[in-house]
């Protein structure tokens, strides 16, 4: 096991108990570097998850955090990392697994951000791309690893990656990871790894597929709950909901973006028929517009990705897989075209808007049919709060019932 690096300058615990209200990153035990690469990307002041998480992996313990992605999780762990891993050294020490391949990219992006004053290389294990690339990366000294559970077991399995020095192991958005059904692949990766490790859990929710998981790989994980911060996100978002009939979806759709003038939005639906179908529509109408979803090829959803990255797309339809991971400072707008089928996906999906790395706040909108007023209480239960109605000034965007339907419309929500 390489010996962790000495730290040259801590910051002390002390000033933590002086100022509980309001930390700042000198209060996290941070080295000199770290702090230095924190404030050359602007970051003012901690985020909560960070300000809880950071001491204690810094500190070598397994932790688990519960947070979503848009909440500053990714330094909560890169920093830990950074802090931890021997700089001199040319093993691999430090794995990051995520769900998808843009996280993972993500993840990567970060790291390297962070790193500039404790210089890191990183390199990205993900499928869809070619292995040659990744394997000469690793094979270029590669200390810190990013990648989807697949492409890395397949590199073990080849003898390339060996995860016999790795100190820090990571595992984010379990709960997703476990979603896509990566728990056989996750297990055999964790067995390859020393059992003298740290191991560090970060998930938006804890079912129990991932408490068992924690339970039988960590050491007396320390629990950080920051998923009540998203409830907070209604300081950041602005959320609404809209009653649509189905055949009405598409034309009020279109009202809300002449409505809104979103400077980016992202828009939700269910299915990848569905959001090819939405997409041809719109390609018609508008330019800047692209669909991303599991079916595309690897190589489309990366020119999507960096079209949308770049502002040169402005309105993008995803499904909650490819959704899921996006962090992209200029979305402006959330619609769900299709309200999620689970309330945890709606925080997710909404969470994509209003991010740290924005100024500005975020809108999201709902579109509910009518039989779907009980999902959309399960979400406002979920965050805790009630959305109002979104309306767009002379359209309707249902028809009121007949009382030939014997439904009285107006208590269909509840
Ligand atoms: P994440 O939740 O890790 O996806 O981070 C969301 C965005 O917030 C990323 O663009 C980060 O660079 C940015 N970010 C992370 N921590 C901070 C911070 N303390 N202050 C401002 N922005 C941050």
């Amino acid at each position: 096991m390489p010996k962790p690096k000495k730290k040259k300058s801590h910051s002390s615990h002390q000033s933590e108990k002086e100022n509980l209200s309001e930390p700042t990153f000198n209060d996290l035990g941070l080295s000199e570097e770290s702090l230095q690469a924190v404030k050359k990307l602007g970051f003012e002041k901690p985020s909560p998850i960070q300000a809880a998480f950071i001491p204690i992996a810094v500190s070598g313990k397994d932790c688990i955090g519960q947070a979503r992605t848009g909440t500053g999780k990714t330094a909560a762990f890169v920093l830990p990392i950074l802090e931890q891993i021997d700089h001199e050294s040319n093993d691999v020490q430090a794995i990051v697994l995520a769900p998808t391949r843009e996280l993972s990219e993500q993840v990567a992006m970060e790291a390297r951000r962070l790193s500039s004053h404790h210089p890191c290389r990183t390199a990205i294990l993900v499928g869809g791309r070619p292995a040659p690339k990744q394997i000469a990366e690793l094979k270029r000294g590669a200390q810190l690893v990013v990648g989807t559970p697949g492409r890395v077991l397949d590199l073990i399995g080849r003898g390339v990656l060996k995860l016999s020095n790795i100190c820090v192991l990571v595992l984010d958005e379990a709960d997703r990871m476990l979603d896509i059904g990566f728990r056989p692949d996750i297990e055999k990766i964790l067995r390859s790894c020393p059992a003298k490790r740290q191991t560090l859990l970060l998930s938006a929710t804890l079912p129990p597929p991932v408490e068992r998981l924690a339970q039988k790989y960590m050491q007396h994980p320390e629990m950080v709950d920051l998923s009540g911060e998203e409830i907070s996100s209604s300081e950041t978002i602005e959320q609404f909901y809209a009653t649509v009939d189905n055949d009405r979806k598409f034309d009020f759709l279109v009202r809300v973006l002449r409505q809104e003038c979103p400077a980016q939005v992202l828009v939700f639906t269910r299915t990848k028929r569905g959001a090819d179908k939405l997409y041809r529509k719109f390609a018609k109408r508008l330019p800047q517009v692209d669909v991303m979803h599991g079916d595309l090829h690897q190589s489309k959803r990366d020119k999507v990705m960096k079209k949308f990255r770049d502002g040169k797309v402005r309105l993008l339809i995803a499904t909650d897989v490819v959704g899921r991971g996006i962090d992209v400072s200029g979305i402006s707008h959330i619609v769900n075209y299709d309200i999620p089928e689970y309330h945890d996906d709606y925080v997710h999906r909404v969470g994509r808007t209003g991010r740290l790395s924005s100024d500005d706040k975020g809108r999201a909108i709902t579109f509910v049919t009518k039989d779907q007023g009980e999902q959309l209480t399960k979400i406002e239960i979920r965050i805790n709060q009630l959305l109002p109605e979104y309306i767009v000034k002379d359209f309707s965007a249902y028809r009121p019932r007949t009382r030939q339907n014997r439904v009285i419309y107006s208590d269909t929500r509840r």
